[in-house]
């Protein structure tokens, strides 16, 4: 089958088996190519491990640390000639590539929130892994079955309080609007906190805990974003930010447990923003995304995802280093986003972007390309008129 890419809106329909190998590997690369993490874990469960933040955590956990892991996420497998999804690839190429360095890997596909599958992860690790070191909490989902209620919890991207207009960008046509978004219901900032906030970290960390697997010392981490203030009102403000409150009072309960019973940390980390699938959904912020690119690039202090997370781990978590917690107790890997000067910069530029200059005063071309590579197109050295075996297991 010979694969091109489909845009649909903010996803793209199709994945690119061997293009997704060659992102994974760029990553790998990366990592390696920054030596080795020093004392960082041996055994790490990843959940969301197969895209973005995620993906880029149990990368750098392997190849920077050489460790054993266990990755959670949810993927369309190939099925009927149908491709899978880029997630599926690139957790191909990932257990391709740790078998070739001769690391345990081994994922499970299925929805973490359920019962079901905290307890097959639990199974797994107490028959190949015992206590682990890492767990890394990547998970973003539009939606969440509630394992006790059975209630299907949906998430909203949306203001709080009141509506918000501002400029958005369509990422696929360059098409530069305004945008009205009406403020969430009672029922939605409800809904959206229950999808995206901690109350499912917590029933990770309960569980593994209670079956006696968070190793002496380990480190539970969760992702959040801040931002700046232009995007506040649909992000930090908004219905999302109501359920990154809720995570970060999870980090408080967590570290708590982890410390009364004698070992172990939780905290979240505060991370750029960056093109992944979970982010272009996002309205208003893929704007931001592509002037800020422009700006970090030109100052020569963009990363991306793999550049964040081998920083947290190699300059805080791990190798000798300490984490540099913020007044309210959280890492902060968004340092070079947030520095006066780029935001300075990313002001200034935000009331003129138009459709006819947004090509010159952004790169939305670098976020174009990224988002492509999302799903293993445009990556150097692959052949995209070639034809692609579709249907590849997780260990091909
Ligand atoms: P992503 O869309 O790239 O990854 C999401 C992961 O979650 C995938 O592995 C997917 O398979 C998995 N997943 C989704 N639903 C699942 C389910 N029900 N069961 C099991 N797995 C499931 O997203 P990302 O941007 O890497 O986001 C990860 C975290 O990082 C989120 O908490 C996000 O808020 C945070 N973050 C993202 C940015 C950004 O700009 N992208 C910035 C800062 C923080």
């Amino acid at each position: 089958m010979i694969i091109k890419p489909k845009v649909r809106g903010f996803v793209c329909v199709t994945a690119h088996p061997a293009g997704c190998a060659a992102h994974v590997q760029e990553q790998i690369d990366y990592v390696k190519s920054k030596g080795a993490i020093a004392d960082g874990p041996k055994t790490a469960l990843i959940l969301g491990a197969s895209t973005g933040y995620g993906l880029a955590s149990r990368i750098t956990a392997a190849f920077g640390s050489g460790a054993r892991t266990l990755g959670v996420f949810f993927e369309r497998p190939p099925e009927d000639g149908r491709l899978a999804t880029a997630g599926w690839y690139n957790s191909v190429a990932f257990h391709r590539a740790a078998k070739q360095a001769g690391l345990y890997a081994r994922s499970i596909n299925g929805d973490a929130f359920s019962d079901a599958i905290k307890q097959q992860a639990i199974e797994a690790i107490k028959a190949d892994l015992g206590p682990i070191d890492l767990i890394v909490y990547s998970l973003a989902s539009p939606r969440r079955t509630h394992p006790k209620t059975g209630t299907v919890h949906k998430s909203v991207l949306k203001p709080i309080g009141q509506s918000y207009t501002n400029k958005t960008v369509d990422t696929d046509k360059g098409v530069v609007s305004e945008i009205t978004i009406e403020p969430a219901t009672d029922e939605e900032i409800t809904d959206t906190v229950a999808v995206m906030g901690g109350e499912d970290w917590e029933m990770w960390i309960e569980a593994l805990d209670d079956a006696g697997l968070v190793a002496p010392g380990a480190t539970t981490v969760a992702y959040d974003y801040i931002g700046p203030e232009v995007t506040w009102p649909v992000y930090h403000h908004g219905t999302i930010g109501r359920a990154k409150n809720s995570l970060r009072e999870s980090a408080k309960r967590l570290d708590a447990r982890l410390k009364i019973n004698g070992y172990g940390r939780a905290f979240i980390s505060v991370n750029k923003a960056l093109v992944t699938q979970a982010s272009s959904a996002i309205p208003v912020v893929p704007l931001y995304i592509a002037i800020l690119y422009k700006i970090m690039k030109e100052k020569g202090v963009h990363e991306g995802t793999i550049e964040q997370i081998q920083r947290l781990f190699a300059t805080q978590l791990y190798n000798g280093g300490s984490i540099d917690f913020d007044s309210e107790g959280r890492a902060r890997i968004d340092d070079l986003e947030m520095r006066t000067d780029v935001q300075k910069a990313v002001k200034e530029i935000w009331p003129q972007v138009t459709t006819e200059n947004i090509a010159t005063l952004t790169d939305i071309a670098g976020y174009q390309t990224e988002f492509l590579k999302l799903f293993g197109f445009g990556l150097p050295g692959i052949d995209y008129d070639a034809a692609q075996e579709p249907n590849l297991p997780l260990d091909a």
